[in-house]
């Protein structure tokens, strides 16, 4: 008993003195971090258009003492430090910002306008949060590299652009980010928002967000008069059909217990009442949390939308086609098992927590799918007793993306690098095999 209870003091006093320590650190580069992170958050450009925001981290990233090239997969920017043998651990942040009209009332608010590629005139704002996570790789990078006794190996810092369109991950891939370079044994990134109070972060092993899959359906039939239905084969008649059946596949295909939804978003076909039109379109949109579901899902959305075509007698196959679609982020196990007690140590047990997956996308799965074991883990942005407040009140702050989006910057930020720089200083020393054999678990994702 006494025993337990010195050990529990002695680990106190540990995490204790960890936690001081690294606040101290965090304290020295906090000015850097918050001057960008103002100075990035009144200056905010649309998806592919990162440019300012590019040169301004590149430069500072070069003067802290890294390595960085510019221009990776458009205006992506990969910043390298070495520090002798050892792993090679990346760090991702994105550049972009939304088309959103700020609406906080912040004193450095956003007031860009600018031209979407589309030609609209759009308000832009950062509504996710990629300026938090600018500021806070900008602080974790400048300990890093004042601390290179604390860690060996190489740390690789990526800005990357384009994530709200689902493109800037396999952009820097197909420019060479795993070739030119090293190639990471492990990644990292955060996300940061208000479903946490600030000043905590949230692990999610395994599945972190949904697969997502657009499609489009066109079914093909015969038009004609509208009183005439027997001189035609109508191709609102097989729409109808079709989407009744595909909500079959939820139902009745698919395993009870795994995540499957199949939304028809929109359906468009006919000009008058009295005419039978020679197509119909619709749009889908798939979610899954499993490649084996997803896989299933997709199949029999085909297999359904050619069945009731060829059911009714139709002139042609349907078009099946998938536009669009990202990979769920997959957390490797071993990793967020291994990383939780650093995170704990960094930031105080009660400031860890686990949470289920959650539904958004984001294409840090390319990464993944290129073979490296990822690590995505959630910092908390709200206010933390405006939080308290909605939690009693069974209301929720802004989210991301919304105009009122607002992360308390102060305590997010600094927890942001405190556990940027405790995650990376434990995976730095550790060896490449080490790392290898913790994540040697296949993905079953
Ligand atoms: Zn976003
Ligand atoms: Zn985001």
């Amino acid at each position: 008993m006494r025993i337990a209870l010195l050990a529990l003091l002695v680990s106190l006093g540990v995490n204790v003195h960890a936690q001081k320590s690294a606040s101290n650190e965090v304290d020295s580069v906090y000015p850097d971090a918050h001057a960008l992170y103002v100075d990035l958050h009144q200056h905010p450009e649309l998806s592919s258009h990162e440019t300012q925001t590019a040169s301004t981290l590149a430069s500072l990233l070069r003067r802290a003492g890294y390595e960085v090239t510019e221009h990776v997969g458009g205006t992506g920017i990969v910043a390298i430090l070495k520090n002798g043998p050892g792993p090679t651990i990346m760090l991702r942040t994105e550049l972009d910002a939304l088309p959103v009209e700020e609406k906080t009332g912040l004193p450095y608010a956003s007031k860009v306008h600018t031209k979407s590629d589309s030609g609209q005139d759009v308000s832009v704002m950062h509504a996710c949060g990629h300026d938090v996570h600018m500021s806070s790789l900008l602080g974790t990078a400048e300990i890093m590299a004042r601390s290179k006794d604390s860690w060996h190996g190489t740390l690789l810092l990526i800005g990357q652009p384009a994530e709200e369109t689902i493109s800037g991950a396999a952009g820097m891939i197909r420019d060479g980010l795993f070739t030119r370079f090293p190639k990471p044994d492990v990644i990292l990134a955060l996300h940061v928002g208000n479903a946490l109070p600030a000043g905590t972060v949230a692990i999610t092993p395994g599945i972190y967000n949904t697969n997502a899959d657009s499609l489009r359906i066109v079914i093909y039939g015969k038009g004609g008069h509208g009183a005439l239905p027997n001189t035609t084969i109508d191709p609102i008649v097989i729409a109808a059909r079709t989407i009744l059946s595909l909500q079959t596949i939820p139902s009745r295909e698919v395993k009870p217990g795994e995540m499957a939804v199949v939304t028809v978003g929109y359906v468009r076909a006919g000009t008058k009442n009295n005419i039978i039109p020679d197509e119909a379109e619709m749009g889908l949109t798939v979610r899954t949390y499993k490649q084996d579901v997803r896989k299933q899902v997709l199949a029999a959305i085909e297999r359904i939308a050619k069945g009731e075509a060829a059911v009714a007698g139709a002139p042609r196959e349907p078009l099946v086609e998938r536009y669009e679609g990202t990979d769920a982020v997959y957390n490797d196990p071993g990793l967020a098992q291994r990383l939780q007690a650093p995170l704990e140590a960094a930031l105080g047990k009660n400031n860890v927590v686990l949470t289920e997956p959650i539904t958004p996308s984001e294409d840090f799965s390319a990464y993944v799918a290129q073979g490296v074991p990822g690590f995505y883990f959630s910092l908390g942005g709200a206010n933390p007793e405006k939080f308290a407040e909605a939690k009693a009140n069974g209301t929720s702050l802004p989210s991301n993306h919304s105009p009122l989006f607002a992360p308390d910057v102060d305590p997010a930020l600094h927890a942001g690098i405190v556990a940027e720089v405790a995650v990376l200083r434990n995976l730095l020393n550790a060896s490449p095999e080490e790392l290898r054999k913790l994540t040697a678990e296949p993905a079953s994702h």
